[in-house]
């Protein structure tokens, strides 16, 4: 029984998709992964990069790599909104040096680049699937179908296959609109090296870190809104909008908004609550098609690199016959913690944007258990994952 030149088949080439390819070619399945845009892109953001995963891409073999794109983050703080320092308490939010800003772009482009040619396949939309005991079949809005013996939706938020597993259903819109982009560094030379800032005010909060080796800064400004946008559509971010929104908090904040030209962007926030189920028989969710989640814990794409870890550990621990249980003892593994990650999320935007005396905000991520990271920068799926596969390996 081996799992060897298995053909697995992702849909969905965003980072999720493309950390699971690693994955699974590092297991030796026969991986494609079928993106419906031309070609593979990634919103002009950044994302951290927290212990979890980056241990997992080092273990892939990207550590070098990471070191020259990304920047670490020393220094983190969450100010109030005139600037004053509200929390300072890197071992309770993260410690200094353990987490990496990096751009969006540049962290797909570097796992993409080590697949093997041939592997990602854009311009094919997924539009059907069907499955029988034996072997699945997703087809493409161009036509073309293929067979596989596992079939991963990676599809994001608005997942296709996730309609397959359970019934279809919206997204819910948290109310809240993020304005994001990057502006080069050297437009705000005060802005200390590796430091990432929070700042948090009625309704409102305002992200600054670097990113690309510290040359560019991104920045995320998250404002109350009764505009329901589509969470995959971006518009454009309005900087005087985003100037008015902030105008009265601290003048770095400024300064960062009158250095955004005109590139920046307009996010609506989505999330779902926690899925009673991930698969069916040959098929499963991975990343935002499995649990999409707000931005306030900056987990979404470390928890889709951990899955498809998880998913790989799993997979190669069985033959053709066995990939249903496979998939059954990943999304045992997985859901608990992503459900606490997307409940963790929505309680972090709130307090974020309380005042004090509300909701407790700034006091409860300074004091309280609540909001701790520990229990998610210290898990280390692998570990989690291999007494898992041995007992599938063994037949159990
Ligand atoms: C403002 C903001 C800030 C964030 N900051 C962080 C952060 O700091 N840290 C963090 O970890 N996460 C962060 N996230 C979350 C993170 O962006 C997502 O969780 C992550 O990108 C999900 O990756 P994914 O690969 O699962 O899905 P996606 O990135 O959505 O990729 C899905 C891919 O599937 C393709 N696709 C969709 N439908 C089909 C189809 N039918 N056929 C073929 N292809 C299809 C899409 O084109 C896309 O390429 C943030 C999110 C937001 C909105």
């Amino acid at each position: 029984m081996s799992s060897t030149g298995l053909r697995a088949v992702i849909v969905g080439g965003g980072i999720g998709g493309v950390a699971a390819a690693m994955a699974l070619t590092r297991v030796h399945f026969d991986v494609r992964v079928y993106e419906q845009a031309r070609q593979l892109t990634e919103v002009g953001a950044g994302v951290v990069l927290a212990p979890n995963s980056l241990r997992l891409l080092e273990g892939l073999g990207l550590g070098d790599e990471i070191s020259r794109w990304g920047i670490r983050l020393t220094d983190t703080r969450l100010c109030q909104a005139d600037g004053r320092v509200a929390v300072h308490d890197p071992d309770r939010f993260s410690r200094p040096g353990e987490r990496v800003g990096i751009h969006r772009a540049d962290l797909l482009t570097m796992l993409a680049d080590h697949l093997p040619d041939g592997v990602v396949l854009p311009g094919h939309r997924c539009v059907g699937f069907t499955q029988d005991d034996d072997h699945a079949v997703v087809s493409f809005d161009n036509g073309e179908s293929v067979e596989a013996d596992v079939v991963i939706g990676a599809d994001g938020i608005h997942s296709t296959l996730q309609g397959y597993v359970v019934e279809p259903s919206e997204p819910v819109f948290s109310g809240v609109v993020a304005y994001r982009g990057v502006i080069p560094a050297e437009q705000v030379p005060s802005w200390p090296a590796g430091t990432m800032r929070l700042w948090m005010g009625d309704g409102k909060h305002f992200l600054v870190f670097p990113v690309r080796a510290g040359q560019l800064l991104n920045y995320v400004g998250f404002v109350p809104s009764d505009t329901q946008m589509r969470e995959s559509w971006s518009a454009p971010g309005d900087p005087v909008a985003l100037a008015t929104e902030f105008a009265g908090w601290d003048p770095v904040i400024g300064a960062i908004i009158d250095a955004i030209g005109t590139t920046g962007f307009r996010w609506g926030l989505y999330d779902r609550a926690p899925l009673h189920r991930w698969g069916q028989g040959r098929l499963t969710l991975l990343g935002d098609a499995a649990h999409p989640m707000l931005p306030h814990m900056g987990q979404g794409v470390n928890q889709a690199i951990e899955d498809g870890i998880a998913l790989a550990t799993m997979l190669d621990a069985v033959g053709r016959s066995d990939v249903p249980k496979a998939l059954a003892a990943y999304e045992t593994l997985r859901r608990d913690r992503t459900a606490r990650i997307q409940e963790g999320s929505r309680l972090n935007g709130v307090s974020y944007d309380a005042s004090g005396a509300v909701h407790g905000g700034r006091d409860r991520e300074s004091g309280g258990g609540l909001q701790n990271r520990r229990w998610i920068y210290d898990y280390d799926v692998e570990a989690e994952a291999a007494p898992v596969a041995a007992a599938l390996r063994a037949g159990g």
